[in-house]
């Protein structure tokens, strides 16, 4: 699939240096130094094509971009692969109740994400692929799992033996009580009869009656969404071999941490006998009146809804930025108000012929940026260079602030 256009991003102005980043590891729960490389394979889980993005989505890509920005900034190369699950459950169950194909909905669906990543200037994937067009990829990695006699049929679908693998809940860390509820609540289904183990996931579901499938060794049907990751990721990201883990982060919204990553490392770990990834990145959840914002309870806040409104993009990733990636918070219209406010103040001091002093700011925020991301300080850094600025406080370059501001934060006016 194409991905969106791509996003200018310019250099850094020469002498400014991006230290160690340090981002927190799911898996160990600590702050962790990214080891320094010239090369990082990234892969953040994307969408499933059947309602709009609401802003928990664009936290969860904004997250990526910013570190995907510092690594570039630091010279280094990123391949960063995202799927789109473009045929699943979800999608054919909205399709059926609205009335429309299938691949219709998706298409549109796809557009609506792909026009708000445009907007919200999020830098596209090297390799953005759908789950369709993944199904040889997934094919292939079934074969092999079965060749490692990790998989077996219920009826005609094809189960994944989490328990073929050592260390299967060393990502979540939950136990196996907790991750059968979460395994029912999130889509599993931890009690079907002929199950070897409770928490064995689907990896090739035969087709049902007035669904699509495609054709395979196992008989039509279509791929597990577990394993098209898996499978997309270990395809695109073409790991070293000689390297102990095959990427160096795995991420999506803290929601995917169980199952969908717990598997796809485990799948991951039984096909190649490695660690999926070095580090397991999660974005927090973005609620609105108290609760986490979803399809199902109706308070989702749309960024096409929000842009279309007038509201300016930029001022949607200011408030975005202003907490800190991990966290659940709270979307208000207060909020929202705030930072567009913040905006247009940052728009007008950047215009003074005379701003406050930059290079110091410019390195405090490149040093909360390389600490976990700590948008919140610099969000509050850049407001009070604003503030500075506009009392008329002088002796720093507007421009270079600017194109930093547009190379680190994706900030442009
Ligand atoms: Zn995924």
């Amino acid at each position: 699939m194409k991905p969106w256009e791509e996003v200018d991003v310019p250099t850094l102005t020469s002498g400014i240096q991006i230290p160690n980043i340090y981002l927190t590891n799911s898996r160990s729960g600590s702050k962790e130094l990214l080891p320094e490389k010239s090369l990082y394979r990234i892969y953040v889980c994307g969408i499933t094509p059947y309602d709009a993005t609401h802003l928990g989505h664009a936290a969860t890509y904004l997250t990526f971009d910013l570190i995907i920005r510092l690594l570039r900034a630091r010279k280094a190369e990123v391949n960063y692969v995202q799927n789109i699950t473009d045929i699943d459950d979800p999608l054919l169950e909205r399709a059926q109740r609205d009335g429309v194909d299938w691949r219709e909905l998706a298409h549109s669906q796809i557009s609506l994400f792909t026009n708000d990543m445009v907007n919200l200037r999020v830098i596209p994937p090297t390799h953005y692929v759908g789950a369709v067009e993944a199904i040889p990829l997934v094919i292939d990695s079934i074969e092999r799992l079965n060749a490692q006699n990790s998989v077996y049929a219920i009826e005609e679908d094809l189960y994944f033996i989490n328990s073929s693998e050592s260390d299967f809940g060393g990502l979540s860390h939950l136990s196996e009580a907790q991750m059968q509820t979460m395994f029912s609540e999130r889509g599993g289904n931890p009690t079907l009869t002929g199950k070897v183990n409770p928490l064995d996931c689907l990896v090739w579901m035969s087709q049902r009656e007035g669904e699509p499938g495609w054709p395979s060794p196992f008989g039509t049907g279509r791929p597990g969404w577990h394993i098209e990751c898996t499978a997309i990721a270990l395809e695109y990201l073409k790991p070293a071999d000689d390297q102990s883990e095959l990427i160096d982060i795995q991420g999506g919204g803290s929601d995917l941490i169980f199952p969908h990553h717990e598997m796809c490392r485990s799948q991951s770990r039984v096909l190649t006998g490695k660690e999926l990834a070095s580090s397991y990145v999660h974005a927090g959840m973005i609620g609105l009146g108290g609760e986490k914002m979803s399809k199902s309870k109706g308070n989702l806040v749309l960024v096409s809804t929000l842009v279309s409104q007038g509201v300016d993009p930029m001022a949607i990733r200011y408030a975005l930025m202003s907490d800190h990636y991990r966290r659940d918070r709270m979307w208000s219209d207060e909020l929202l108000r705030d930072s567009q406010l913040a905006v247009q103040r940052l728009r007008l001091a950047l215009l003074q012929e005379r701003v406050h002093e930059t290079s110091r700011v410019i390195s405090e925020i490149i040093a909360a940026l390389s600490d976990d991301l700590n948008t919140p300080l610099v969000i509050s850094v850049v407001n009070s260079w604003v503030d500075l600025t506009l009392e008329g406080s002088s002796g720093g370059d507007a421009k270079v602030f600017a194109k930093t501001l547009d190379t680190l934060l994706g900030i442009k006016f």
